[in-house]
């Protein structure tokens, strides 16, 4: 019953506004309208009064270098952004740290050990209600390799990073921060795609 959530339901994006139509605690639709003592409207209970606070979710992610200065990309195999190269990462599960996060996926992906260093960015996807971290990871081992979630994995030389290929602006904005960080030379700010909208649906 979708149409308890109007349309402009307080910046919930619509894919994720058809998931949020009961209570979570007594199954009663929910409505989205002001709410007293709330700053902005908000999803509720009309039946219990639960409110249903909707927040964005983290995405951990690594940029695992190489010990030649490389940075390892892989070519996503799922959707959103399939084909495209990004960097390894996914949600961060609810009983884990960043650090261990990071780690995991990393390893899951494309079959590398990395020890998370510098945070080189946190970068609001706000349509895709994620907030993605970055860190800077060496690479201490394990073998890349690809698996069902990346087509193909790939060092790449700071200088040859596949710019027009990249599957999502936070993904962007990060290898270019991490450019910014290390390679100033090679001048990251200047990069024409860097601001340019490349996300897929969803
Ligand atoms: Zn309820």
């Amino acid at each position: 019953m979708g149409e308890q959530i109007d349309a402009g339901h307080g910046g919930i994006p619509d894919w994720l506004a058809a998931t949020l139509n009961y209570c979570t605690v007594c199954g009663a639709p929910l409505r989205f309208g002001p709410i007293e003592g709330e700053e902005r409207e908000r999803l509720a209970c009309e039946s219990c009064g639960h409110i249903e606070y909707v927040n964005p979710r983290l995405v951990v992610t690594t940029l695992p270098v190489t010990e030649r200065g490389e940075v390892v990309l892989l070519r996503r195999g799922f959707e959103p952004g399939y084909g495209q190269w990004a960097q390894p990462g996914g949600f961060l599960e609810i009983d884990e740290t960043v650090n261990e996060g990071a780690v995991r996926e990393t390893l899951e992906e494309i079959g590398l050990v990395v020890e998370p260093g510098e945070v080189v960015g946190l970068y609001s996807r706000v349509e895709a209600a994620v907030v993605v971290l970055a860190f800077e990871a060496r690479i201490v081992g394990g073998e890349a390799r690809t698996t069902p979630e990346a087509l193909e994995v790939h060092a790449f030389r700071p200088e040859a990073i596949p710019w027009r290929e990249i599957a999502f602006r936070t993904s962007t904005w990060a290898l270019r921060d991490w450019l910014r960080l290390r390679h100033p030379e090679l001048h990251p700010g200047d990069d024409r795609v860097a601001e340019e909208d490349r996300l897929p649906e969803g």
